[in-house]
């Protein structure tokens, strides 16, 4: 059986929840699954490469690309702008191949309004203290921009209804089935068909 169109499947939640870890960790699960990499205007972290992690953009670019209509959604976040770049999620859809997009909540909110048959997943942290320890694990942010992150963190936990899934991150490997899960269970809904 084949469908016509793929799943959008969104997996949002928190900075720090452990979505990257998630994803990545869902990839070598081999699933079919692609992944949409996003556009930033944040500079690499160490081990990040073009392409693979992020296409990494200058504001100017970055600008450019909002205007000429080439995000599908995009947030500034903390200091730096995010997107989801628009033609690859769409190619991908139509030629009938699931995708995720890993992305906070804002943008996730903005690909409801223009994609609402989209799967949304919300990522939960086992609690506010774990999401903490967890970024300050990172070793990569000053106090500043952890305390920055929590706040942003607490008004992204309270937009949880809007999503049709919650799964908590509690362990990865834990998460990663549940996720599998959920898209099975979607591409077999009748209505999908
Ligand atoms: P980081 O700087 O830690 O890589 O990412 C910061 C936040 O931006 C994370 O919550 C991450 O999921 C989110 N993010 C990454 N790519 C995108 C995107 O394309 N759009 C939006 N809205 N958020 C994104």
């Amino acid at each position: 059986m084949k469908r016509e169109k793929g799943l959008l499947i969104v997996l949002s939640g928190p900075s720090g929840v452990g979505k990257g870890t998630v994803c990545g960790a869902l990839r070598k699960h081999d699933t079919h699954i692609k992944y949409s990499v996003s556009a930033t205007t944040r500079k690499p972290r160490e081990g990040e490469a073009e392409g693979v992690n992020y296409f990494f953009k200058s504001h100017e670019e970055f600008q450019r690309m909002i205007r000429e209509n080439e995000l599908l959604e995009y947030a500034q976040y903390v200091d730096n702008f995010y997107g989801t770049p628009r033609n690859y999620v769409e190619e991908m859809i139509a030629s009938g191949r699931d995708v995720i997009l890993e992305i906070e909540v804002q943008g996730a909110l903005q690909v409801k309004e223009t994609f609402p048959e989209g799967v949304f997943i919300f990522l939960m942290p086992p609690s506010l203290k774990e999401l903490r320890s967890r970024i300050e694990g990172r070793g990569t942010e000053t106090k500043d921009l952890i305390d920055n992150r929590m706040t942003v963190a607490r008004d992204e936990i309270d937009l949880m209804d809007k999503y049709d899934y919650v799964v908590e991150n509690d362990e990865v490997e834990a998460a990663v089935e549940r996720i599998k899960s959920i898209v099975t269970a979607e591409n077999c809904k009748k209505e999908r068909l």
